[in-house]
Formats: structure tokens, C-alpha cells, sequence
């Protein structure tokens, strides 16, 4: 089957399970990076698209959420390895 463009959208919605709490994008500092915006009590990524290696703020650099150690409270993309 052939994707069109608005299949691709909904298999990419339906695979995102991001919560948008904002708990993987907070320093070590407590503070927020700085990159993340917050509209109402959902966040989201200023910039997303090319987030991976930025500067978050410190000495930390954004990763794939599936390269972090920890996991987040509620978070569904956790996998059983340190809690924060
Ligand atoms: S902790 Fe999980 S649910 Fe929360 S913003 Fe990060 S990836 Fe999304
Ligand atoms: S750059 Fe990374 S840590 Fe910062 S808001 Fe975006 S996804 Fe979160």
C-alpha cells in the first residue's frame, strides 16, 4: 500500500505517546531548557526538528528519549532503568 501524505500524518500521531509533561527536557539544574515552550500545562520542543546535540542549557546537549537513562513519572516511553 502506497502511503499519501495524510496517512503518514496519522501513523506519525498515532506512534507519538509523548504526555508533553515537559519532565525529560528540565536540567540537572531544575531549570527548563531552553528550548522548551509551555502552553497551558502541555510543552513542546521550539525546535524540535533539529533538538538532537543542542545545548540545553549548562554543559547538557538533547538527546533521543530513547537514549536517556532515566524514566519520567507517566512517561510511556519509560523502560524500567533509574527514576526521577
Ligand atoms: S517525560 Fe515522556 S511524556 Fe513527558 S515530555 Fe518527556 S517523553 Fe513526553
Ligand atoms: S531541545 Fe531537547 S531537551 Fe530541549 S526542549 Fe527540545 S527536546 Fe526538550
Amino acid at each position: 500500500m502506497e502511503l499519501t501524505p495524510s496517512k503518514i500524518e496519522v501513523v506519525t500521531l498515532e506512534d507519538d505517546k509523548c504526555l508533553r509533561c515537559g519532565k525529560c527536557c528540565v536540567l540537572a539544574d531544575g531549570k527548563d531548557c531552553q528550548y522548551l515552550v509551555w502552553e497551558g500545562d502541555k510543552s513542546r520542543c521550539s525546535v524540535y526538528a533539529e533538538r538532537l546535540g543542542k545545548t540545553t542549557g549548562g554543559s547538557e546537549v538533547c538527546i533521543r528519549r530513547s537514549e536517556s537513562i532515566f524514566d519520567y513519572p507517566g512517561c510511556p516511553y519509560n523502560t524500567g532503568r533509574i527514576s526521577k
